[in-house]
């Protein structure tokens, strides 16, 4: 790679998340010379781990979906080593966890799912359908079909049962949208249906900030600047603590859509902010064998999904220890000892009493965890960039909400800028 301290071109990028990481790299190899200025003190901006005794606490529960398309170019998964969930899903309801697994990928399960007396078999038909039209289209066509929210489009549109979609697509899908009413656009949820029908939803080994970590290793030493949350921005010039000033030939701004918003102002369009709550525990023993989600298919309770992520990557912790995450959507009203107790009290129905021994090792609570994507939008999954002349947009706003959409509008806003400077300079 060249090195860009010697480049004439200077790029102030705010915020080192993915999307502020990925629009680096893209102009580092261009040759611009990048300086990322980041309020906190690491990289991952909503993808961080924390270590807490020997546990991997990633700061909510998430995934990488290997098949993303831009997920692909960019990383390397080996170096990753990223260990895949079971496709699928254990649903709780009633008194029992009934497997609900993909078919194709899971082939040893198919009689315990046509058994599982969730939905009907015609629903399974229209599964196999759903699975069919998702793998065969091409991602664009999925993004150009009509949308509408996903509830309407998977009870009416495709016709699932009611006892389907709430048992299974809600949970599944609330705890991906980080909203229950399943309002978010049929076409993003199309697209992540083809995802998770095309890929592993997995964990690196080291935690899901190794994603970041990898990213910002791309990048000349000293190039990230922690502890630097930037105030404001004059043209090209960013102001940061103390009145100290940084004149760049460009500037991209990549952080999350609220903070986006205070700093370029309100007519940055940006939707809601979907929060949502996670708890860890440290158990002595897991309470399920299996590396699968489990979904809370009766509605009722704080839980809105909960796993075992050291079942599926074995270092989230130590020996002779067990990790459980738990997932809530939004963020809870009471205080967070209630809803501990609250989350006790109904997993103790799902795994017993073994759940009184279990030990919280955190609850994060994060109020903007993904923004809005409702149906409808015009622009679809991709927003404008350029946000006045010298200044760049990127985020997960800027795209899908996602891993993905973020890496993908980091490499926009670097596309772009380096287009216009290649028009100036014709
Ligand atoms: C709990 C949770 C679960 C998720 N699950 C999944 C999942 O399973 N799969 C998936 O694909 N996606 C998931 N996502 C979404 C995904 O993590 C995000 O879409 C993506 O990380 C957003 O990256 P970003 O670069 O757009 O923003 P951010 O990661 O928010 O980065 C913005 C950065 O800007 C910094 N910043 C803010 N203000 C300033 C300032 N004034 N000056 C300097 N720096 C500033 C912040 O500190 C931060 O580091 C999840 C997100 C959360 C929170």
């Amino acid at each position: 790679m060249p090195d860009s301290s010697n480049s004439s071109f200077r790029v102030g990028i705010l915020g080192a998340g993915l999307s502020g990481l990925s629009c680096a790299r893209h102009l580092h190899s261009a040759g611009a010379a990048v300086r990322v200025f980041e309020a906190s003190d690491d990289v991952g901006g909503r993808v961080r781990t924390d270590l807490v005794d020997g546990f991997r606490l990633d700061r909510g529960f998430q995934v990488l979906q290997t098949a993303y398309p831009e997920a692909r170019r960019v990383l390397d998964y080996d170096a990753l080593r990223l260990k895949p969930f079971a496709p699928g899903a254990l649903v709780r309801t009633g008194d029992a966890l009934q497997p609900m697994a993909d078919p194709w990928r899971a082939p040893s399960k198919v009689l315990g799912t046509l058994c599982n007396g969730i939905g009907t078999l015609r629903d399974r038909w229209k599964l196999a359908g759903l699975r069919r039209h998702v793998t065969a289209t091409q991602a664009a066509d999925l993004w150009a079909a009509d949308d509408e929210p996903t509830d309407t489009h998977l009870r009416k549109t495709l016709g699932f049962s009611d006892d389907l979609v709430d048992r299974f697509f809600r949970p599944w899908f609330a705890g991906v949208f980080l909203e229950p009413g399943l309002e978010t656009s049929s076409r993003f949820f199309e697209f992540t249906f083809s995802m998770f029908a095309t890929g592993d939803a997995s964990l690196p080994e080291e935690g899901m900030q190794a994603i970041p970590r990898q990213l910002a290793s791309g990048l000349p030493d000293g190039a990230v600047e922690f502890g630097s949350p930037v105030e404001g921005i004059d043209g090209s010039t960013i102001v940061l603590p103390n009145g100290r000033r940084e004149t760049f030939d460009a500037v991209v701004v990549a952080t999350e859509a609220p903070a986006a918003r205070r700093l370029l102002g309100e007519t940055l369009d940006v939707t809601a902010s979907r929060s949502t709550t996670c708890l860890y525990f440290a158990a002595e023993k897991a309470p399920l064998d299996d590396p699968m989600l489990v979904l809370n298919g009766d509605g009722d309770g704080p839980v809105n999904n909960c796993c075992v992520p050291s079942n599926v990557a074995a270092s989230y912790a130590p020996a002779g220890a067990a990790l459980v995450s738990v997932s809530v959507v939004g963020t809870p009203p009471a205080p967070v000892a209630q809803l501990e107790d609250a989350v006790r009290s109904q997993l103790r129905g799902w795994f017993g009493q073994a759940v009184n021994d279990w030990r919280c090792l955190a609850t994060y609570t994060i109020p903007h965890a993904l923004p809005a994507q409702p149906a409808g939008r015009p622009d679809g999954r991709s927003r404008e960039v350029r946000f006045a002349p010298g200044v760049y947009v990127c985020g997960d706003h800027r795209h899908t909400a996602s891993i993905n959409g973020a890496m993908l509008s980091g490499r926009d806003a670097a596309t772009a800028l380096l287009d216009d400077l290649a028009t100036e300079t014709d």
